[in-house]
């Protein structure tokens, strides 16, 4: 079995999840007492979080860097990085070390593909909803349409990731906002929704709404498992 690498901590609470759905995963493979080979390097999320709403990306991408390395020494045989987001520097975390990185919206869109949608809805925080890294992976790589929700509630999904999921707090009234954003991106034409940050389904999972939903986390996992099991 393969050593999987972790950055994580972003938030712990979506880590925690991680290291809960791997262990299941290699549990469900191979039977027995097996559990994942794993190395997780946690940051502190308040130093990351602060660089990311300054826009120093390039800071986040130096302390990303240096954690990767240091799973990297401590003989992983492959890296996940364990928030959507910070997929926003995974070249230059990929240019700076030499194992390989499973990027978690590849692992998506496999998915997505295999059951045949091409058009999606996307939640995320802003910086995955706006920004180009994540979307037109979709797009260009897997020929993927995605579809980001309207402005307002582009800031309701945002604040809730922050001020309520990455401090693990569950509200019910976010959940039905929640919802209503998914059913509206439904109605616009996606046929299934990406829960594309690592918190969501704390939140919100598949019996709280009609449209497929495509969970970042489990997939990503799903991932690492059969990469960790493969001869
Ligand atoms: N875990 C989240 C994500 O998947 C948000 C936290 C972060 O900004 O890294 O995007």
């Amino acid at each position: 079995m393969k050593t999987i690498g972790m950055l994580g901590g972003m938030s712990w609470e979506s880590t925690s999840t991680y290291y809960r759905a791997i262990n299941e995963g290699i549990r469900n493979t191979l039977g027995g007492l097996h559990s994942a080979k794993i190395v997780l390097y946690s940051v502190n999320f308040e130093e990351i979080e602060k660089l990311q709403h300054a826009n120093d990306w390039n800071a986040t991408a130096v302390v990303l860097i240096q954690a990767a390395q240091a799973v990297e020494a401590a003989d992983a045989d492959f890296l996940l990085i364990c928030t959507n987001t910070m997929h926003k520097v995974a070249q230059q975390i990929e240019a700076a070390i030499s194992i390989p990185l499973i990027h978690i919206a590849d692992a998506t869109a496999e998915q997505l593909l295999k059951d045949g949608v091409g058009k999606v809805g996307l939640l995320g925080t802003r910086f995955t909803m706006e920004q180009e890294f994540y979307r037109e992976r979709l797009t260009q790589r897997f020929g993927i349409e995605v579809l980001i929700p309207e402005r307002s509630e582009r800031e309701l999904v945002h604040r809730v990731i922050y001020d309520e999921l990455c401090l693990g707090k569950i509200e019910a009234n976010s959940r039905s906002e929640y919802q209503s954003i998914i059913s509206n991106m439904a109605n616009r034409g996606a046929r299934a929704v990406i829960l594309g940050c690592t918190e969501i389904a704390l939140l919100v999972q598949q019996q709280h709404t009609d449209t497929p939903l495509y969970d970042t986390t489990q997939l990503h996992c799903d991932k690492a498992v059969r990469t960790a099991t493969a001869c």
